[in-house]
């Protein structure tokens, strides 16, 4: 399989070499000819990354580590070949006014992301940039590695198992495993998440609650309980925040964030500001208020006069439970699989006329997989999709949309039509049970499916700018999480919802109970998440060029407005916030409550009083999906809004308003 990779890379190389051999460049002769080259790549390199995420095994992850190695080099090499760049500029000066808005779209990426990779600078400022870049992958992955090893490094084990009292039975269970595992006696817990989420919420022992926090808040700190080992992300941290500013300031931002910036849609580091500050007055008050709330019943029910950070969710569940008392079991018969499967291409069917059909195929990779087919109303065919719905052990965890081949247009004009990966990890059939969602596996289907839509309908005819190709990274979630609010319409729950063995509706009071639950404590939420955005934007705006203390001191500030609940002396949650450390969401954490603003935005013009409007999903179908890339997110955005987003829609929606 890597063999192909490294085929298809030397007929890439040979491509550009051809291309770069004339002087003068035309859409065909440079974009349509590497748009080509890519193709195959992209053909040769998807079913490997996918094999490795779906069927992982020993030899396919050799094949993928060799494969993903040589396509990083190379493609690294191409993003800094200064003749290639050039070529794509003469292009760009000399057609820009012929070429159609997509392809004038496609270039301008281009262009852009060529100068994001220091392409642009002189010889030596090319050097010291790559040098840069270099050093901040080592460390952001020195960083990864740190966190990870101190979230193993730590356990605890527990000879008494009434010291777990109130966990439920699944994680004792998991516990005593681990134990036997290490060979050690009755039960032992760590550091990984379900682990830690278990103990925070369930563990009726105060004391055990506070020591799991403590390690599980100091990972990679000087404050984490195992003196012995140095897994401390401090140094890493101030580093890389240099690095990021100088490698930043080469390419002429000054600073990080407005670096970050340039690929986004949101323009302006105020603007996210602005952002995060009006989101963070809203939730301030029923904040509050949800905490007033915790600390009566707290006081009242459990003799917690003073909750401290570790006793936070263990509060928070007990009130949920007893206030809301619904039970995931009670709803799951009402969403076998099957049933919601046959709800989503309806409900799709009446937003967007499109129609889906399941097709013969063998070749598949698990017999659990499936394959479909997309129709629109004139009987044309728009994309497929292999569905892989079902939790196993070869399968990484999470649910993910990928491409496996995208739409373009082929030289004799004929269209290549998308084709997505949809994935979703939830629990099998039985011989007597058929499987069953829980609500927010539905959901999880229904944001999955989103990408998806996103992926397949699209009508534009290059590649670079087709799909989910060239969409603003805080833009990309708005058709999936656009999805998910349908999962929470009654009437649209009333068309598949229907209990399994007796076909009877899901009933409104057990509705209504699932609803309640949706807002709970998200005050209290919505700040944490601005919490985290904050900081990090923050920390990235910074124009100093020493960042020397730089992190405590940003993090303290943001606190102040956003922490209800003080947080220990000791808790160092940013030596292991990896999202921005170790992964690509660096000056970008806001993405994530952005897009939410879009997609309820999005949602609301489909809400006519009490009724749901259906027919809005052509428009949205028109001016968001069908675009992908080819136009910047905010115009698409106002194209169907026929205004710039507000943020109203998301303050309604989570019952901040
Ligand atoms: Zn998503």
């Amino acid at each position: 399989m890597s063999s192909a990779i490294k085929e298809a890379l030397s007929m890439h190389k040979e491509v550009i070499k051809k291309v770069l051999s004339n002087d003068k460049h035309s859409w065909k002769s440079l974009v349509y000819r590497i748009e080509e080259a890519d193709d195959i790549v992209s053909k040769a390199w998807a079913p490997i990354r996918h094999l490795n995420s779906v069927m992982n095994d020993k030899n396919i992850r050799s094949q993928y580590e060799k494969s993903l190695k040589m396509i990083t080099s190379y493609y690294n090499r191409v993003s800094q070949n200064p003749k290639l760049y050039r070529a794509y500029e003469l292009l760009y000066k000399a057609e820009k006014h012929t070429l159609d808005e997509a392809q004038v779209k496609l270039l301008e990426n281009t262009l852009l992301d060529f100068k994001l990779s220091g392409v642009a600078l002189s010889s030596q400022k090319r050097k010291s940039f790559r040098e840069k870049q270099n050093m901040l992958s080592s460390l952001e992955s020195k960083f990864e590695q740190n966190v990870l090893d101190s979230t193993n490094a730590w356990t605890k084990n527990i000879t008494d198992v009434k010291a777990l009292a109130g966990l439920p039975k699944i994680n004792i269970e998991i516990a005593s495993n681990l134990a036997k595992s290490r060979k050690e006696k009755g039960h032992t817990l760590g550091l990984d998440q379900p682990c830690y989420t278990a103990v925070l919420s369930y563990a009726e022992d105060r004391n055990l609650r506070k020591e799991v926090y403590l390690a599980y808040t100091t990972r990679a700190s000087d404050k984490f309980p195992l003196k012995k080992h140095s897994f401390d992300n401090k140094k890493i941290i101030e580093k890389i925040l240099s690095l990021r500013h100088e490698a930043s300031s080469l390419l002429g931002f000054k600073n990080y964030a407005e670096y970050s910036l340039a690929t986004k849609m949101v323009s302006k580091p105020e603007k996210v500001i602005l952002f995060l500050e009006d989101l963070k007055s809203k939730a301030l008050k029923k904040a509050k208020d949800e905490i007033q709330v915790l600390k009566k019943y707290a006081k009242n029910n459990l003799k917690i006069n003073d909750i401290k950070p570790w006793d936070f969710a263990y509060i928070s569940e007990k009130y949920k439970k007893e206030n809301f008392g619904i039970n995931e079991e009670e709803l799951k018969p009402y969403f076998s699989v099957e049933q919601v499967l046959l709800g989503l291409f309806s409900l799709v069917k009446k937003l967007y006329g499109i129609e889906v059909k399941q097709c013969k195929t063998k070749e598949i990779w698990h017999p659990d997989v499936r394959l479909y087919e997309i129709y629109d109303q004139t009987k044309r065919l728009r994309g497929k999709f292999y569905l892989d719905l079902y939790a196993r052990p070869t399968k990484r965890g999470g649910a993910w949309m990928d491409e496996c081949v995208q739409r373009r247009v082929k030289k004799n004009g004929e269209i290549q039509h998308p084709i997505a990966f949809i994935t979703c990890n939830s629990t099998p059939p039985t011989k007597k049970v058929p499987a069953l969602f829980r609500h927010y596996d539905v959901e999880t289907l229904f944001h999955e499916f989103g990408h998806g839509l996103h992926h397949m309908l699209t009508k534009i005819d290059y590649a670079g700018v087709s799909g989910i190709s060239g969409v603003e990274w805080d833009a990309v979630e708005l058709p999936s999480q656009f999805m998910e609010n349908w999962c929470w319409e009654k009437e649209v729950l009333d068309k598949f919802a229907f209990h399994y063995e007796t076909k009877e509706k899901l009933p409104n009071s057990l509705f209504s109970k699932l609803k309640k639950t949706k807002n709970y404590n998200s005050g209290i939420q919505t700040l944490r998440q601005v919490e985290f955005s904050l900081y990090d934007f923050l920390v990235h705006l910074d124009k100093n060029k020493n960042k020397t203390g730089l992190s405590e001191k940003v993090l303290r500030e943001v606190r102040k407005t956003t922490s209800l609940i003080k947080h220990h002396k000791d808790n160092r949650f940013q030596n292991s916030f990896s999202h921005i450390y170790a992964g690509g969401y660096a000056a970008g954490y806001y993405s994530y409550k952005w897009a939410e603003v879009l997609s309820a935005d999005a949602f609301v013009a489909f809400k006519k009083r009490q009724t749901i409007d259906y027919k809005v999903g052509r428009e949205f179908m028109k001016k968001v999906l069908e675009k992908g890339g080819s136009k910047p997110a905010i115009d698409l955005f106002k194209d169907f809004r026929g205004r710039e987003p507000k943020i109203d829609a998301l303050i309604k929606d989570l019952g901040l308003a």
